[in-house]
């Protein structure tokens, strides 16, 4: 190790997914300052095995009920099933750093529980806080737990913003890839087939937030998750399109300066920063070669073609409800593309329209997200796609 700070212990919900395993690439550089206490799946149990025979974690937990110890476990690792066994992990006193890798709504909870049990949130599970991020920020500042974004976009504002006080900044900059079909027309958008949404041209990630990048519904849930995460008005954040991700984002300043945090895509920098934050360490991710000769492109988000980006923006506005539902309504809407029952161009239109019929509440508890949770997504599931 190069230095002696004392090690953290870290549960990775979603340890099979893409920024799990990419954390477990961190876990395992870290010269045993990361160390892994539990890993969590819930599916795919015998990759979970596989990841815990060579991290050796405490704990191994499949969020599937009931579900059969895997014969690759190494015999030290204890195996507990069920989500009830991963509130309970993430809570324990042994546990620093709690990182939300699970996908969709399913994290809301894993991430709730490491809030309410202070631990620090390395948070790529950015679903909850559009869905509850009043609630959210209001329970970390009350249980004193530090959130700290692992989305690239936020962990870039959240390292640039370090360069000034907080009522020195102006306005973020989002940037977003733009995704496959950046340079589709409106009729060609029609026809994009599911392998087509799949094909991320700058970032690999799993299946939900590949569509999302698609449809550029993924910059309208991290505009949400950046306002209540950074406590920006919605119009001091403001989004560009940069195709080679390499800018990350950028925090502009009250004096007209401008700060970026710029690396390879490679989710490996920001994962490894939340958890390892104050401190900056060598890291197995890539980096920029300075060799080369390269270029930045910027430019405008093409609201007619991507209509999502005004969707995440009025939604940001309203807060209460909205976000649940827009949330929701997503998820079903990219199941339903994938199952090949919703049209591509459907997905924005459709989540849009059930947003305008939902009965809109300022101020909703927690169970009255959870029930409009449920409601968006059996509206979704009923869509009419040929209507
Ligand atoms: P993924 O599909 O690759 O992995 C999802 C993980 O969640 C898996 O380990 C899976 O077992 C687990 N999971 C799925 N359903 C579950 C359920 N019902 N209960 C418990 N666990 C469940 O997803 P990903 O691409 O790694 O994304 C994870 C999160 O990180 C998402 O919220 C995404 O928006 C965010 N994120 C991902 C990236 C990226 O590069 N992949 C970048 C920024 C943010
Ligand atoms: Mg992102």
């Amino acid at each position: 190790m190069m230095d002696d700070a004392p090690s953290r212990n870290i549960v990775v919900l979603g340890a099979t997914g893409s920024i799990g395993r990419s954390a477990l690439d961190v876990i395992a550089a870290s010269g045993g300052l990361l160390r892994p206490y539990a890993l969590t799946a819930h599916q795919r149990l015998d990759e979970l095995a596989a990841l815990a025979a060579r991290l050796r974690p405490r704990f191994a937990i499949a969020t599937t009920p009931d579900a059969p110890r895997p014969a690759g476990l190494p015999a030290e690792t204890i195996w507990r099933t069920g989500p009830h066994a991963m509130l309970e992990v993430v809570q324990h006193e042994d546990v620093d750093t709690v990182l939300a890798a699970i996908v969709g709504r399913a994290g809301l909870e894993g991430t709730r529980a490491a809030i309410e049990a202070g631990k620090r949130v390395a948070l790529a599970n950015k679903e909850t806080l559009v869905i509850a991020g009043p609630l959210m920020m209001a329970l970390a500042a009350e249980r004193h737990a530090e959130l700290i974004p692992v989305d690239s976009e936020h962990s870039a504002v959240f390292q640039a913003a370090l360069a000034g006080r907080r009522d020195e900044i102006e306005r973020v900059v989002l940037t977003a890839s733009g995704g496959p079909f950046r340079s589709l027309s409106t009729e060609e958008l029609r026809h994009v087939t599911i392998d087509q949404a799949l094909a991320h041209p700058t970032w690999n990630m799993g299946p939900k937030i590949t569509v999302d990048s698609a449809t550029m519904m993924n910059k309208a849930l991290e505009i949400i998750e950046a306002r209540w995460l950074f406590d920006l008005s919605p119009d001091q954040i403001s989004v560009a399109v940069h195709p080679e991700s390499i800018v990350h984002s950028m925090v502009e300043f009250v004096d007209g300066a401008v700060l970026a945090q710029l690396s390879p895509p490679d989710m490996r920098l920001p994962i490894q920063y939340a958890l390892t934050y104050p401190q900056r360490r060598p890291s197995p991710a890539r980096r920029l070669d300075w060799d080369l000769p390269w270029k930045l492109h910027f430019e405008p988000v093409d609201r007619t073609r991507f209509p999502a980006v005004d969707l995440g923006m009025q939604v940001a506005r309203d807060g209460g409800t909205a976000g649940a539902v827009l949330n929701a309504a997503n998820e079903q809407a990219v199941a339903r593309f994938l199952d090949g029952t919703l049209g591509f161009h459907q997905i924005v239109p459709a989540c849009r329209a059930i947003l305008e019929q939902h009965d809109f509440d300022p101020e909703p508890t927690w169970n009255d997200l959870l029930t409009l949770d449920q409601w968006a997504r059996q509206e979704m599931a009923a869509w009419n796609s040929a209507s």
